[in-house]
This record gives C-alpha cells, structure tokens and sequence, in this order.
C-alpha cells in the first residue's frame, strides 16, 4: 500500500494525495537519482533511472524525475553515471592472494576488499581454510558485518580422493595424514567405497550452498595422483541432486569434463588445458552444466612459467602490503620454466574453449580463483572480465558471466544479478559505460551493498 501510493505521488497525484509528508517514512530510505541502467539481460543502456531502495532491497525503479518525489530519507546523486548489479565471483577463496598463510585479520581484509572492488556476493569453493565449519562462522561474521563483507556462499570442505589434489598436491601433505589436518585446511580425502550417503549427510547438516568435488589426476607436475572414478563421480552428482544439493567440479583436462558432465554435475570450476569437443559442449549446453573458466589464474600462472608479471596499479591498490611482499621473492617463480609455445598453446585451448562455450549455449558464470598467487580479492573479477573479452567474449557476455550468470549458477536469480524491484540493491555505480570498454568497469564512483554505501572504494580515475 505504502509503495502504491509512493508511484502514485509522481506528477499530479502529488497535489491530491498530499503525500510529501506521509510517504517520506514509509516509502524508503534511500534515492539513487538520474542514473543510467546497464541492463545486463538485454544488452542495453536505459534512460535515467531514479531506483527506490528501503531495508536494502531495490523498491521501484522509475524513470527519473527531478525531485525526490518518492520523499525518500537520502538521496545519492548518479546522474551520469551508469549502474551494474553487483558483481559476483563464483571462485573465491577468501585470502589475501600473498603466499604466506593468512590469519582472520588477513582474512577479514580480504573479505572487505571484495567489496571494494564492487564484488559483493562470493561463493568459497572450500581450501585455504574453508571447511564446513570456518564457512559458516565467515557467514555469521559477514551476516554481523554488511558494510565490510560480501554475501557469502559456499561449499565447505572439498571433496578428492585420497591423497589427490590438493591434499597430496600444492599442500604437500603424506598419504598417512592425519583427516583432521586436512579437515582443518578445507578438504575431505574419500576412497571408492567410501558411503556417498553419509557424505552428503554431513554437507547437509552443515548447510552448505553446494559441494564442490575434485576429479583431477595431477595437475601439471604433480600427476598421476588418484582420481575420484566415473562412477563415483555420478554417484555423487546423482546423490546430491536427489537431496536439493548441486556439485561443481574442479578439472584440468577436458577428459575431467567428460566425467563430471556424464555424471550429471552441475558445473565445471575450471577451464580444461585442452579442448572440447563439440559434443561435450553441446552436452554442457543441454544440460545447462555451468562453465566457470578461472582465467585470471591461469594468467597467474602464465606468468609465473614466463617468469615475469607486469602488474596493474588498480590490481595492487587495495592489496595488503604482506601480500605483495610475500610475492616479490624468488620462491614464487617457476624454476622449470614452460616454453613459450606450449604456454601459447594453453592460452590458445582456454580462450578458444569458453569461445565455443558460448557459442554453444553454454551457462557462464564468473569466477576468479582468489588467493591462489597474484589472484586479488575483487580485482580479480575486473581481470577475469577484461580477460574474457581478450578471449574473443562481447563486452556484454562477459558482463552477464559477472551478474545474472553468476547469480542464476547461485541458484539466487530473485535476490541478486540483477536490478529489479525485490532484489538486494547490490550497485556498482561507474563513470563510464562497460559496454563500450570492459576496463570502464574499474571506473566505480560508488559502490552499494544491500542499500548501504561502501567505504574506501577503489577505483581508477
Ligand atoms: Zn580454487
């Protein structure tokens, strides 16, 4: 009622139903003014907008209208600039990107500098600390904390087979490790007859959004390891869909992809190295198996091989000085170093496979792989978007992988991605339009997250 008489309130409606006084308290409390939509779903700018906002929900979106006719408590100028929902990263460790390990303060610094890059929802796909238990004490923290947190999603512990990726891989640990250690450090070793039933018992009664599973026989230098089987792969998927829970998995190799499409998974965490086939990809679009392509690590790791990094100062900006001096001594850099065909022949496989993935139909959502090396929370989101584009993608698909992509892959198509009535006003406000340039996205004047504005914004001038 209060919201049908603050739309009745514009133009002549205000002298009959005198509603400058009434509506001013229950019609909300925050304006954006005279912005420009970017309307992500159509491709295309609006006109201005002036977008009403009451308990961190988008209210009604009007065209603009000079005065404050929705008597709104505050009113954020945007004329001239243009709105993106808020961005989403669907790969997000939550860590610093150094190489040292982090601690809660490392960690809540990284969670706000999401935020202040303009990413405020992340899924935390487990490791680097984020077990079943750690994921939903981020969750209460950031529940506690709105203004210096993102939403948070994510699956707990990953699940791998003994002694695979990462457990006996970048962690380092033994096959006779204890389970708790690898517990603490955000995974679960399982074997082949180990009961799916039970493990997804656990996931549920620790309310994770998702598992995430590892089918992988190295990576790189670290293979053979032990890989999750087909049919256990399936009998996972299978078993989780059964209990309302999806699996994304991490690969490396489109044979990985084979799998986890075969098994019924719902999305893949990773480019593959090589590429796919044509009917892979057209299972993946039939099926709508999500295709998270992780671009800026494979970047990272590019340059890693090369030896050498040229750094972005937007990437560097809200960076933690522990972080970017753990990366400037020499134990960072490959030692065996690729060659430089072969690296050109991996970048060549990862653009060329999320070009036909589009192509195909199949869902993108982005993702960025934060903290691993060089990976930095929320500036990697604007790397993986220009990173896309690099790859041959519009500047509006790459968006779209950003916002309804990524919120659809959340399964929370009505409460982020867009900008609608009844969804979260998650709002990055930019002074120039990302569809004409990607990198315009890093241009942010402002930053919302549920209605409220961000502090201490990083953004080019
Ligand atoms: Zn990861």
């Amino acid at each position: 009622m209060d919201i049908l008489r603050a739309i009745a309130c514009f133009g002549l409606a205000t002298f009959l139903w005198g509603c400058s006084t009434d509506v001013r308290n229950s019609a909300g409390d925050l304006l954006v003014s005279g912005g420009v939509i970017v309307d992500v779903e159509g491709g295309s700018i609006t006109p201005p907008k002036d977008i009403l906002i009451a308990h961190g929900k988008i209210v009604e979106i009007v065209d603009h209208h000079e005065d404050n006719s929705f008597g709104a408590i505050e009113v954020l100028d945007a004329k001239g600039l243009y709105l993106l929902p808020g961005l989403i990263d669907v790969h997000a460790h939550v860590g610093d990107g150094g190489i040292l390990e982090n601690d809660d303060v490392d960690r809540q610094q990284a969670l706000l500098q999401f935020l202040r890059y303009g990413v405020t929802t992340i899924f935390v796909p487990g490791g680097g600390g984020g077990n079943d238990v750690q994921l939903n004490a981020w969750k209460e923290y950031c529940g506690n904390e709105p203004a210096r947190c993102p939403r948070i999603f994510g699956s707990g512990n990953i699940v791998t087979a003994h002694g695979s990726h990462p457990i006996g891989t970048i962690w380092g640990f033994p096959d006779d490790v204890d389970p708790r250690v690898v517990f603490e450090r955000g995974a679960i070793g399982i074997g082949e007859s180990d009961s799916v039933d039970d493990l997804i018992a656990a996931k549920l009664e620790a309310n994770v959004d998702a598992i995430k599973i590892v089918v992988e026989d190295g990576p790189g230098g670290f293979a053979p390891k032990p890989r999750l089987s087909r049919t256990k792969v399936a009998e996972i998927c299978g078993k989780a869909r059964t209990s309302g829970l999806r699996v994304f998995a991490h690969v490396s190799l489109s044979e990985h992809v084979v799998d986890v499409v075969d098994g019924h998974c719902d999305g893949i965490m990773h480019a593959p190295d090589d590429e796919l086939s044509d009917s892979t990809l057209a299972l993946m679009a039939e099926r709508q198996v999500y295709y998270v392509a992780t671009l800026s690590l494979f970047d990272a790791l590019m340059d890693q091989e090369v030896g050498f990094r040229d750094q972005e100062s937007y990437a560097i900006a809200g960076v933690s000085k522990k972080a970017l001096v753990s990366l400037e001594g020499d134990e960072y850099w490959a030692v065996d170093r690729e060659s430089a065909g072969l690296i050109e022949e991996w970048k060549s496989a990862i653009d060329t496979n999320l070009q036909r993935a589009v192509e195909f139909g199949v869902p993108i959502a982005l993702g960025t792989d934060t903290n691993n090396p060089q990976i930095f929370p929320g500036y990697s989101a604007h790397e993986e978007l220009a990173l896309m584009v690099e790859a041959g993608l519009d500047e509006i698909d790459a968006l779209k992988a950003a916002t309804i992509g990524a919120a659809s892959f959340l399964e929370q198509s009505n409460l982020i991605g867009s900008l609608k009535p009844g969804l979260q006003a998650d709002i990055v406000a930019l002074r120039e339009n990302p569809l004409d340039d990607i990198l315009h996205t890093r241009r942010i004047a402002f930053v919302l997250t549920n209605g409220t504005n961000v502090d201490g914004v990083v953004a080019e001038p």
